[in-house]
């Protein structure tokens, strides 16, 4: 007998050699193997006598046996052909294979067969072309064909069949599995019981019984994603944090200071932000806005009241480029306070102002002693290295530019032990931004119940960006087009995606997700640099071209910038890096290649880094796609609003996609259910009525025990 725990290294067909393939696909023991769904089925449930196979191209499943068969080889084709036939009561069928001499072997004759597959024509007539096998021994019931097959995320292998093997192996030998769902909900809802829709999953009497196990596992999936929220938030709530008292005098004339005035959103936002920061209980609110919205510099206003109520800010971004950029601004902006603001990333250490004895760059070591000490108040820097190295003397706010989930664990992390003089249950209040636009509830269930402040506003001022796609004809205008530009001192930035290393479309939908990280750097890497081949040489020879891409060092990359900035360069081609953030006035136009290999939301984020200066800037949208007319690029074209355009991303892409799982800690399956609303109300419903009831979740030890398993995932991520 298995259990859920049994390592997959335990089962019968698998050795040495697969089991590391199989970890590959995340699967480490039964409960894995049985969680990995079908990405879809094949449906050989058409099962015919031989004599009703009637045109090609149909798909059918016959039952019969093999009176004959054998294979020939072709040496000029250099392949092998296995020729079977197969006879039933009505009639005799030929099945043929190619390159798979082996199977001679496994179906010799006699043997009774199933066989799955497309009718093809050639001149000896109707024929099976390469169908699916399966030899019927007893009364078994059929895996491979004659039914709804399911097919599933693979990896070198590790094929579909293989798994499926694997599968209804261990789906006979478990003995019994508790319900994570609560009784009631299973019958509210119609769901199949676990066992039932587990089994329907993988191998499934219909599409639509498929479908219910498939709505099941969502719903149970949102319903514990949601449990652990509300349970987070509970638990924010029994935290402390230092009030912060709002200073209206003090935030006057600091604002009074800026180079520019507010927008009536940025004011708003402001103010519900240092509202939220008096009160004694950790913020949690997250600022929702645009690119080039204005999102910094509230979180500045909210940073500088922290900082002269004697506390220490902390400001996280996800690139060092970012931290660079944004502690160059923060710098500039606050040149009327003397804040001491800190710079710390993998690579660097800076601080402003500079004091008599130390220049702008120190080291690491000095500026971590800087901010335990608390001279330096404002720290800018990105996630990895402030969660791990750093201590504060009293960190009042934690500002987290462009990531999606942010829990009570990690604001823990932050604030490490040394506080000894501090009520170790006191926590840091948090800000949260995000440019993508997402729908309310989407928001509720990956943040958890959240406040939410909106900049829907630009600021005045800001020029149209011109956005036009370029199907392959007008490439060489295009390009002359952003030679003038060019000519008349402006910069472009060229962003390309990266180039699949698989082969066929179909697969690379179902296993780009597998690709390990540092293939998929590789892949762009040779993207950009072909790119980068392709503008300097053939069409731009006589300019400056930069690239820029993952592998290079974060030093590279910033000298990169650095000298992009300065107008050293004329083009800089990019990976997706340049996405969050970076600004760079004389930049006018953003070329991408390839531009429906992006969602809109992204491509709305590129065009984001254009029109930052006085120039007229131009999104230039170029396409394989022959006419350029792709209902989706040409929705850039008519809108400038990012709202919109997240709504119609959204719309097209499923949220996995648009959100990126990995960042929201949501399971896939909960993932690519997102955009049935209806379902994520249903389940928030439901959690909150749960806890109403059963504070603890006493009454629902599967619950739990499913809550903690989710809850160690997100933890070994
Ligand atoms: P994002 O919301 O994309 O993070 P930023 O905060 O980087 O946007 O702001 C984009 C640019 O707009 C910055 O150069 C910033 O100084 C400027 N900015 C912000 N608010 C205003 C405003 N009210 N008026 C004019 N410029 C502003
Ligand atoms: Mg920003």
């Amino acid at each position: 007998m298995l259990n859920f725990t049994t390592p997959i290294e335990k089962l019968a067909f698998v050795g040495p050699r697969n089991a590391p393939r199989l970890k590959k696909l995340g699967i480490k023991d039964v409960r894995n193997l049985l969680w990995h769904f079908p990405a879809r089925y094949e449906d050989y449930s058409q099962k015919i006598p031989i004599d009703q196979i009637r045109e090609k191209g149909e798909m059918i499943s016959i039952i019969g046996t093999v009176t004959d068969i054998k294979t020939t080889s072709s040496w000029r084709k250099r392949m092998t052909i296995t020729d079977a036939t197969i006879e039933d009561d009505t009639g005799i069928i030929h099945a043929v294979w190619f390159n798979q001499p082996y199977i001679e072997r496994t179906l010799l004759t006699e043997t009774y067969v199933s066989l799955s597959g497309k009718v093809a024509l050639d001149k000896r007539g109707l024929y099976l072309s390469n169908p699916s096998y399966e030899k019927i021994s007893g009364g078994e019931e059929l895996t491979h064909t004659g039914r709804l097959v399911p097919i599933y995320p693979e990896t070198e292998g590790v094929s579909s069949k293989y798994l499926r093997l694997l599968i209804s192996r261990s789906l006979n030998q478990i003995p019994n599995i508790q319900d994570p769902l609560p009784k009631e909900l299973i019958e509210k809802y119609n769901f199949p019981p676990i066992i039932k829709a587990i089994n329907s999953i993988h191998f499934p009497q219909s599409q639509q019984v498929a479908d219910n196990a498939r709505q099941r596992f969502a719903f149970e999936e949102i319903l514990t994603f949601q449990l652990r929220s509300l349970l987070d938030r509970r638990q924010l709530q029994t935290l402390k944090a230092p009030p912060i008292n709002f200073n209206k005098d003090l935030v006057g004339k600091f604002v009074k200071s800026l180079p520019f005035e507010l927008t009536n959103d940025q004011r708003l936002a402001t103010y519900e932000i240092l509202k939220d920061l008096e009160k004694n209980y950790p913020m949690n609110r997250l600022l929702n806005g645009d690119v080039g919205s204005g999102k910094t510099v509230v979180a500045l206003i909210a940073g500088y009241q922290t900082v002269m109520a004697g506390l220490q800010v902390v400001f996280m971004v996800p690139t060092e480029i970012l931290a660079k950029q944004h502690f160059d601004s923060l710098c500039s902006l606050t040149k009327a306070t003397n804040l001491k603001i800190g710079l710390l990333t993998g690579s660097e250490a800076r601080q402003h102002p500079i004091d008599e004895v130390t220049n702008e760059k120190i080291s690491k070591k000095l500026m971590q002693q800087k901010i335990a000490s608390g001279e330096i108040q404002m720290i800018i820097g990105t996630h990895a290295v402030i969660q791990k190295n750093v201590k504060f003397k009293n960190l009042g706010l934690v500002i987290i530019d462009e990531q999606h989930r942010f829990g009570v664990e990690q604001r823990m992390k932050l604030l490490q032990s040394d506080q000894e003089t501090r009520d170790k249950r006191q926590v840091p209040h948090l800000l949260s931004m995000t440019a993508t636009p997402i729908p309310r509830t989407l928001a509720l269930t990956i943040y958890g119940d959240l406040d939410v402040s909106l900049l829907k506003e630009k600021p005045k001022g800001r020029q149209e960006i011109v956005t036009r796609v370029i199907p392959h004809s007008k490439r060489q205008s295009a390009y002359k087009f952003i030679g003038d530009e060019i000519k008349k001192g402006r910069q472009a930035f060229v962003i390309c995606p990266r180039i699949e290393l698989s082969a066929t479309s179909d697969k690379i939908q179902e296993t780009s997700k597998l690709l390990s990280q540092s293939k998929l750097v590789w892949a762009e890497v040779k993207a950009v640099t072909d790119e980068y081949e392709k503008l300097s040489k053939q069409i731009f020879p006589h300019l400056n071209v930069a690239m820029l891409h993952g592998k290079l060092k974060p030093k590279e990359k910033d000298e990169i910038m650095d000298k992009f900035k300065n107008g050293h360069y004329d083009l800089l081609v990019s990976t997706s890096v340049v996405e969050v953030g970076v600004d760079i006035p004389n930049a006018v136009i953003m070329m991408i290649e390839s531009a429906e290999r992006f969602g809109l939301a992204q491509l709305h984020q590129f065009r984001g880094r254009v029109g930052r200066g006085q120039h007229q800037s131009y999104c230039l949208l170029f396409t394989t796609d022959e006419q350029g007319t792709s209902h989706r690029l040409k929705a850039m074209e008519k809108t400038n609003d990012g709202f919109v355009l997240a709504a119609a991303d959204l719309k097209i892409r499923g949220p996995g996609e648009f959100i990126g799982t990995k960042q929201s800690g949501i399971p896939d399956l909960a993932m690519t259910s997102l955009t049935d609303l209806e379902l994520i109300k249903k389940a928030r419903l439901e959690a909150k009525l749960i806890l109403k009831g059963d504070p603890s979740l006493q009454n629902y030890p599967n619950l739990l025990a499913r809550l903690s398993e989710m809850q160690k995932m997100v933890h070994f991520e």
